[in-house]
């Protein structure tokens, strides 16, 4: 046998998944398609420092372009505060640094190596990429939204939304992330300004492909960003059904090719690098029953079933949020505190403005919330 593990995908889940799975002493190949790990970036950028800190990450300065307080929502007349901080990452700079990481545990890296197709006999998977054949006892697709091979294990799909964001330059510096919650210019969806150190991502999600770069220059004309720079547009689809299977005979799926984005806001990085984690804890657990069974891996769904949050009732506020009107929306944030600080209290005072707005409740007013509130750091929001 070749390896113990091989994983498809140099994203945050494939080295996370990597990088745990060396530091058990598995021997581990990853082969990324790109010839450069974390290029090109597809993402907003944005980490909380919870999620840092629980991984005990501490990158180099290249990886994190600005520090931010928190997260503002933003509708058309009101605004609600979330307080908590994160980075915005240089993330191409970032998963270079996971993969040297990686590679110090002894995971063998080959960039430039798209898997085309792979393949299971009785005792092993035989990966191809080019001109090479690999094989391993078990195999971990973390090939993002793509999720080539659980299409091929699991027989499943998902459904995504698109996101979409130019990097702009010569803006106003701001210590803060901001998502802007206005359904016309982001149908199903939001819009963000991401502040960096040398401009910001501004962009948005919304389940209208053909329409997004629309949408997107009429946000930026409204907030009058639209004369300024644009470096670079740049996006991707993002898994927005949650994860259904993530397991199979000597088989795991990790990341977005397992669907685990956080469905209000999609951010998936810090799902992605838990998710590796707790793979790597299944498979060095098979590893010592010598069990790779379907029925052994299976464990790894009550892992992430205990640790990440409910996906069904934050995608049922979900569609409540994306099915408002621009009045609506704002209405919504305008019974939300202005600074979050999650007491009791504060739900209180919350509940009771509430009341007063009976045709809100009707209109999933209490889904929403309970959605907003597991969008936060600590239930893996960003
Ligand atoms: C516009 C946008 C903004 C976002 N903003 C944020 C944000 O601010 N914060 C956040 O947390 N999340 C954000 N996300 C989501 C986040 O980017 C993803 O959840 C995260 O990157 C998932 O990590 P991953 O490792 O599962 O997949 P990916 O990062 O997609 O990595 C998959 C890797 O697999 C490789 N690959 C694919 N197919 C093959 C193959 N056949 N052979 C070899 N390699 C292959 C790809 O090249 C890629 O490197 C955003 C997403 C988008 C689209």
């Amino acid at each position: 046998m070749d390896f113990d593990l091989i994983i498809v995908g140099g994203g945050p889940a494939g080295l996370s998944t990597a990088y745990h799975a060396a530091d058990k002493n598995l021997n581990v190949l990853l082969l990324e398609e790109h010839a450069n790990i974390g290029e090109p970036v597809h993402c907003g950028e944005c980490l909380s420092n919870l999620a840092l800190q629980k991984f005990n990450l501490n990158p180099p300065q290249s990886a994190i372009s600005k520090k931010v307080n928190g997260i503002n929502l933003i509708s058309e007349n009101h605004h609600s505060f979330l307080p908590e901080k994160g980075v915005v990452l240089n993330k191409n700079n970032f998963e270079q640094w996971l993969a040297d990481k990686a590679a110090s545990k002894g995971v063998e890296i080959k960039t430039s190596s798209k898997v085309d197709s792979v393949t299971k006999t009785k005792d092993f998977w035989n990966v191809k990429s080019g001109e090479n054949n690999y094989k391993s006892k078990i195999l971990v697709d973390a090939t993002g939204v793509s999720s080539f091979i659980s299409k091929k294990i699991l027989n499943q799909t998902f459904e995504t939304v698109i996101g979409i964001q130019y990097k702009i330059s010569e803006i106003e510096k701001k210590d803060e992330i901001s998502f802007y919650i206005i359904p016309s210019l982001a149908p199903h969806g939001y819009l963000w300004v991401i502040p960096k150190a040398d401009g910001a991502n501004v962009g948005l999600t919304t389940d209208q492909n053909t329409k997004a770069k629309i949408y997107l220059d009429l946000f930026i004309k409204k907030i009058g960003l639209n004369e300024k720079p644009k470096l670079k547009t740049f996006g991707g689809l993002i898994p927005s059904s949650g994860p259904k299977k993530t397991f199979s005979n000597a088989f795991l799926a990790v990341g977005d090719a397992a669907g685990f984005t956080s469905p209000l806001f999609e951010g998936g990085t810090h799902l992605s690098l838990k998710s590796g984690e707790l793979a790597a804890k299944t498979i060095k657990q098979a590893f010592d029953k010598n069990d790779f069974s379907e029925a052994s891996l299976s464990i790894y769904e009550k892992y992430w079933k205990k640790e990440f949050p409910n996906y069904n009732s934050i995608i049922k506020g979900k569609e409540k949020f994306y099915s408002l009107k621009d009045n609506e929306a704002d209405e919504i944030i305008s019974i939300m505190p202005k600074r979050i600080n999650g007491s009791f209290s504060e739900k209180l005072i919350t509940g009771v403005k509430l009341l007063t707005k009976p045709y809100l409740i009707r209109k999933g007013a209490i889904q929403i919330f309970n959605a907003f509130s597991h969008s936060q750091a600590k239930f893996y929001g960003w």
